[in-house]
């Protein structure tokens, strides 16, 4: 079986060095905001290339806190692409304000610059892009967009640390971002945790209260906060594994490149990767197209290949947005039909790739 993602050996290359910084982790007896979360937040912020980042406990939470900052709230409006995972629209809604659908473009999955701007209302206060798979946005004319109608770009980097647009990394490619380090995402804790990046030194001062009770100063208050902190303990293993990420994107790119030069099929769409100069793919997800994705999904489980599919329903298709669900999003729902994603790790063998790509050149409409 070529399994999708081998979290375990992904973790298990570095035991020891993890178990080295867990063992000092334990030794220092501080659990909570410390030495560890200190050090990741600075180490994270220069990888980045911005003045600030702040630890917080998830994706989810960082994409939320940075709207609060912004005062984005009840009345506003947030401009979002209508593909992405869910966790990006559930950010806007906790905060009150209205998620604004914007398809994305069917080459790139990303939201379309294009159709950005016959959506922007008085009420629009952000553009939220999500860099998606892996793949840095469109980031000029997205950026030109808000500067003329005066709104933030908040970034949603969970699936794309380390990719690059045009010489800068994602996270400071807007206003502020957020990033998620759960297990599978190309740089992961061992459980949940997140991070915001950003430039502004007031708003980042503002959010390094909320994610701890609203609190600059033990038991004084100055904002109604919340509790969202990155843990000591999960920060001592990303510190560790910081190091090894743009290794591990170089390997999620040689297998993206074996695969987009080694499957030939007429009936698969392999992802077209923008070549803009200086973009670099993180390869999160290498992400295919099939008009009969079922069929090609179980005839590659036959192979003892394993396929997952990101994502199978479409945000305005959920029960939990059930006042969209007589909207059209013909792009999205065309995409969420017919993706699959392939097997890609920085633990993924090349002979591996090799036999997932002689399956696919293998594959006829009929299995
Ligand atoms: C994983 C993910 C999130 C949420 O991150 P969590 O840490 O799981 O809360 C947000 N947006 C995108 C695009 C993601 O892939």
């Amino acid at each position: 079986m070529i399994p999708f993602l081998d979290l375990k050996e992904i973790n298990m290359r570095h035991e020891e060095e993890i178990t080295q910084s867990i063992k000092s982790f334990l030794d220092s007896g501080w659990y909570i905001l410390g030495k560890q979360v200190e050090e990741f937040e600075k180490q994270f912020a220069q990888y980045c290339g911005t003045k600030f980042c702040i630890g917080v406990a998830n994706g989810l939470d960082a994409l939320s806190l940075i709207i609060r900052a912004y005062g984005i709230g009840e009345g506003d409006e947030v401009i979002v692409p209508s593909n992405t995972y869910i966790a990006t629209i559930l950010a806007i809604s906790a905060n009150h304000a209205f998620p604004i659908l914007v398809e994305p473009e069917l080459l790139s999955y990303n939201i379309d610059p294009n159709k950005i701007e016959e959506k922007i209302t008085p009420k629009t206060k952000a553009i939220m892009v999500v860099h998606l798979y892996g793949q840095a946005c469109n980031m000029d004319p997205i950026n030109a967009l808000a500067t003329k109608y005066n709104l933030k770009v908040i970034e949603d980097c969970a699936q794309a640390h380390g990719a690059i647009y045009k010489e800068k990394k994602v996270g400071n490619l807007g206003d502020a971002a957020a990033f998620s380090f759960y297990p599978g995402k190309n740089l992961g804790a061992l459980g949940d945790g997140g991070a915001i990046t950003l430039n502004d030194e007031e708003i980042y001062l503002q959010l390094k209260a909320l994610r701890n009770y609203g609190s600059h100063k033990k038991y004084e208050n100055l904002y109604k906060g919340v509790n969202s902190r990155l843990d000591e303990l999960h920060a001592a293993v990303l510190k560790v594994k910081l190091k090894y990420l743009d290794e591990d994107n170089q390997i999620r790119r040689s297998i993206a490149e074996y695969y987009s030069d080694n499957i030939h099929n007429p009936l698969i769409i392999l992802p077209n990767v923008e070549q803009v100069d200086g973009l670099s793919h993180a390869w999160h997800l290498y992400v295919i197209r099939s008009n009969n994705r079922a069929n090609l999904q179980s005839f590659l489980t036959n192979k003892g290949i394993q396929t997952l599919i990101h994502y199978p329903i479409p945000p305005h298709k959920q029960q939990a947005y059930k006042e969209w669900n007589n909207e059209e999003y013909p792009i999205s729902e065309k995409i969420h039909n017919e993706v699959l994603s392939l097997p890609i790790s920085p633990v993924m063998r090349l002979e591996d790739a090799v036999k997932v790509a002689e399956a696919l050149n293998e594959y006829k409409e009929t299995v």
